[in-house]
């Protein structure tokens, strides 16, 4: 064998490695469930690569995770006959952190103060890492599916790894044993007792069997059978199996809305999506994929085949499909009328199912539109043919709303008498928009007028004709004409947009004194207590649009 090398970590591991350690992350038992879910992973990447090359399988075709605990040395192995790594594999997975968002992570950990840093760390999902939340040294022996040689990696967390070859007798025949030597405060970990709650609170749902042996040489006992969850019947499957297996996916929330059907007819597929509660740290990462896994009669295949559109990257969960072959490549699942189906149908049950909350339960709606309203409009810009089931979706900030929230049909409920429009005002929070004078002359009359804070707001309004025949328009273009609109009689004589004289001659000296600086200036009725306010062309871009399309953003 050769002798270890020492490596160092890249430099943000080492970071989140101190972060973790040192978080008030109370929940520790997370490092087990990351553990079994690589194992798991690992059986299905091997049954996939096993489609081309069945002899990977050898004499071993069933998969299967085993815990061993070990109290009498305080150690933990996690051993799975999944694909396995070569020694350079682990230098690559384990000695990097492959996800984009690390960096941007680590900072956000570090400015957040106490709770919520703790919170981002469970949002992020730390993956391997995690294993040194409750180990002083991590041990890695693997052999890779139809290789001969083992190797071992070997840490302590503390900013170096090695890597070396291994002892064949001292090996798994095919894949990965992870064993932890637990810290002192963390030696419940090697008790048979805490590793079954463990693993039947988290990890019941994973599609291998678990097996725990008690103590080195004790015959195993199965802790889960590795069925998959969502070819279960509905009938059989608890609130709670459901969020199980949907933390199993990597979420630290409560579910609000769980998708799930099996497509009969032309297209036979089953689908299970979980819509979350809470946001991930990540949801404006362009760089984001969506979290939809592909299986082929249960065979993993992928987790970026596109299954929804992207507005409804926020949604968790896997569609089974049995048309299919097993040997679908890249190319084909992009250009796959069948996957295209799919898609169609699954963003039909997932967009229904997010109606009927909005129908049944409007608080827990409010909250699914608190964390991804942002993300669901920008599908009124993309989405032609949904965008008036999602204008019906969407929850608006308005004039009127209060601290709630108002639809779309609720403000054509309310139009005043001749008012032929939508209004907006685009930009800021709502608490700011709420002081800007273009309101002056719409809170005059009652109009009531949708606040919109997003960035892509000022995009869709741009783009939509409009929603049940009236036009979307921004308070900051042109004459909205407000002067058909009647205001209530006591306010009737708070202003008037006249030309006297004394106007007159104020506009020409503004006129004279601004030049080119503006297209026109003229008497409006859109102000009552404000002297005077800047406003967009009627057409073209309104002005927050104007300001973010010459690039200042808000
Ligand atoms: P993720 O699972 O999200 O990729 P992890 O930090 O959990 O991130 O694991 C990093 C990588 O290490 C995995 O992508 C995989 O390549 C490798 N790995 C971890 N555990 C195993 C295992 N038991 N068998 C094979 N590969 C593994
Ligand atoms: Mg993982």
């Amino acid at each position: 064998a050769t002798s270890p090398e020492s490596r160092p970590f890249e430099a943000d591991v080492a970071k989140l490695l101190h972060l973790m350690v040192h978080s008030v992350y109370s929940d520790k038992d997370v490092f087990l469930r990351e553990l079994v879910s690589n194992a798991a992973d690992a059986c299905e990447k091997l049954r996939f690569e096993a489609i081309s090359r069945p002899e990977l399988l050898a004499d071993d075709p069933k998969p299967r995770i085993t815990l061993t605990a070990d109290a009498a040395n305080r150690r933990l192995s996690i051993e799975d006959n999944g694909v396995g790594m070569s020694g350079e594999e682990m230098v690559e997975a384990l000695g990097t952190i492959a996800r984009s968002g690390t960096k941007a992570f680590i900072e956000r950990v570090e400015a957040a103060q106490g709770k919520e840093g703790a919170h981002l760390i469970g949002q992020f999902g730390v993956g391997f890492y995690s294993a040194f939340m409750v180990a002083e040294r991590v041990e890695v022996v693997s052999r890779r599916a139809g290789a001969d040689e083992p190797s071992i990696w070997s840490s302590d967390g503390q900013g170096t790894f090695t890597v070396a070859t291994a002892d064949p007798a001292d090996a798994p025949a095919r894949g990965t044993r992870v064993t932890l030597h637990l810290l002192e405060d963390a030696a419940s970990y090697a008790e048979a007792w805490t590793l079954e709650r463990a693993v039947k609170a988290q990890s019941g749902h994973v599609p291998a069997p678990v097996y725990l042996v008690e103590a080195p040489g004790v015959e195993p006992r199965a802790l889960s059978d590795g069925a998959a969850l969502w070819l279960k019947p509905k009938a059989d499957i608890s609130k709670e199996d459901y969020a199980e297996f949907y933390r199993g996916l990597g979420a630290f929330d409560e579910p609000a809305v769980t998708t799930h059907f099996r497509a009969e007819g032309r297209h036979e597929y089953v689908a299970l999506a979980f819509t979350p509660s809470a946001a991930p740290y990540d949801l404006f990462d362009t760089e984001r994929s969506g979290r939809m896994k592909l299986y082929v009669k249960r065979v993993f295949i992928t987790d970026d085949a596109e299954l929804l559109p992207r507005y409804l990257r926020f949604v968790r969960g896997l569609v089974d499909s049995s048309d299919l072959p097993l040997n679908v490549s890249r190319e084909m699942i992009q250009e796959s009328p069948v996957l295209a189906a799919i898609r169609k149908g699954v963003t039909n049950r997932v967009l229904g199912d997010l109606e009927k909350l909005a129908d049944n339960d409007a608080e827990s709606f409010a909250k699914v539109w608190e964390a991804f309203g942002a993300v669901v409009k920008e599908g009124i810009y993309e989405d032609f043919e949904r965008r008036d089931q999602l204008l019906g979706l969407a929850r608006f900030r308005t004039t009127a709303s209060g601290e709630g929230f108002r639809t779309l049909k609720q403000y054509l409920a309310d139009l005043k008498d001749n008012q032929t429009a939508i209004y907006y005002l685009a930009g800021a929070e709502p608490e700011r928009l709420k002081a800007s004078p273009h309101l002056e002359g719409f809170r005059a009359r009652g109009v009531e007028v949708l606040l919109l804070s997003d960035a892509i707001d000022s995009f869709w309004t741009s783009s939509v004709q409009g929603f049940e025949g009236k036009p979307f328009k921004s308070v900051t273009q042109g004459a909205a004409d407000l002067s058909l609109i009647a205001k209530p009689e006591a306010a009737e004589d708070a202003s008037a947009a006249e030309a006297t004289p004394a106007v007159t001659a104020f506009i020409d000296f503004a006129k004279a004194t601004l030049g080119e600086k503006v297209s026109d200036v003229r008497a409006s009725d859109r102000l009552t207590e404000s002297p005077v306010c800047l406003v967009a062309p009627d057409h073209g871009p309104d002005r927050q649009l104007e300001k973010i399309l010459a690039g200042s953003g808000r």
